[in-house]
């Protein structure tokens, strides 16, 4: 059993040690809110309970793309820059790829090697290995501790297009979806329902050749937001960038804020970040549920069942009537 003097002592240590901006606290606090040993958790919890007045400061920006759109060239360029003009940036990288293979796109540590360097920022991937909505609640802490240790943009990356992002949506005021030319990503991106997700889309790679051919996709996106019924200043904002270059990063940030600071003027961020609030509890509810449903006595009884049920010999509601029992549900 942890002794519960010493936890306190980690846990106030740390909240202590983050409030002064320390990143080799900030990287520890993180290992311990991912970790899942019951006294860890519970440090954990006192952790980012302690810390919680010093939250919410940030600019929370969710910034996505297939693999190879540029991200981690874009948010190290963007980075600097933001740097540059007085702001501590953190980078969280969740990558779901790792939840399913054990290996990791977005985890490999010669990423955004330059930014990393730099005392003013902050990049960390997210642990392998969980479920979704336990990568984005993890996420989350570790964003709140970010904040914390006065990281005052928090950059949440993630890779593709699909569920994870629709996570994230849920832990960031305001997301940047990236996208290239002349890849039908156009299109895709739309039948994938990105559209949903995008507060700003840029179109990445624009320069030397492909230059051009990043504006016409962009126009086409333009007008495809206008056929799905997008106008006026409701209208996701599409612009052209280049990580490579850096030519039109800053306006692509100036949209970025440009959006959020409109929702913080007109309450539509209080409100966004009040539904993720209520959101993030039901994450934690599932996660729960589910971390019972993976006990070793409820997973031996749950494969018995399963095998009846297949075998047609028991109804499947019966059987879920019965592991519902056994977890108290
Ligand atoms: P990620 O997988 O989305 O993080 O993409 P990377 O940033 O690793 O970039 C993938 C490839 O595209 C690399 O070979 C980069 O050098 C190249 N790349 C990234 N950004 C740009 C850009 O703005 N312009 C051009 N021409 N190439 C780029």
């Amino acid at each position: 059993m942890a002794d519960p003097q010493k936890t306190h002592d980690l846990a106030d240590d740390l909240a202590q040690r983050l409030h002064r901006g320390d990143r080799a606290a900030l990287a520890r606090a993180i290992t311990l809110v991912e970790s899942r040993r019951a006294d860890h958790r519970a440090q954990a919890r006192r952790l980012v309970q302690a810390v919680l007045p010093a939250t919410g400061g940030a600019i929370r920006v969710g910034i996505t793309g297939v693999p190879g759109a540029g991200k981690s060239t874009l948010i190290d360029a963007l980075g600097h820059r933001l740097i540059g003009a007085g702001h501590r940036v953190a980078v969280l990288a969740v990558d779901p790829s790792s939840s399913r293979s054990g290996g990791s796109i977005l985890g490999d540590k010669t990423r955004m090697a330059t930014l990393a360097a730099d005392p003013a920022a902050f990049i960390r991937p997210s642990p392998a290995g969980r479920t979704l909505g336990g990568i984005a609640a993890h996420t989350r802490e570790a964003m709140l501790l970010c904040e914390a240790a006065g990281f005052d943009i928090v950059l949440v990356e993630t890779v593709g297009v699909g569920q994870s992002e629709t996570a994230v949506a849920d832990l960031v005021d305001i997301f940047l979806v990236l996208m290239l030319a002349g890849t039908g990503d156009e299109l895709q991106g739309i039948k994938k329902g990105v559209i949903e997700i995008a507060d700003v889309i840029a179109v990445n790679k624009a320069d030397g050749e492909n230059r051009l051919r990043a504006e016409a996709a962009a126009a086409d996106l333009r007008m495809a937001l206008h056929l799905l019924g997008q106008s006026g200043e409701r209208a996701v904002p599409v612009t052209t960038v280049s990580g490579a270059t850096g030519d039109g990063l800053d306006g692509a940030w100036t949209l970025v804020t440009g959006r959020r600071d409109a929702w913080l003027a007109d309450g539509n961020l209080e409100a966004r970040r009040r539904r993720q609030q209520v959101k993030w509890l039901h994450v934690m509810l599932e996660e729960r549920v589910l971390a019972r449903l993976s006990e070793a006595p409820v997973r031996q009884r749950l494969a018995v069942l399963e095998a009846r049920v297949a075998a047609g010999e028991l109804a499947p509601l019966l059987a879920a009537d019965e592991i519902a029992a056994m977890i108290g549900a």
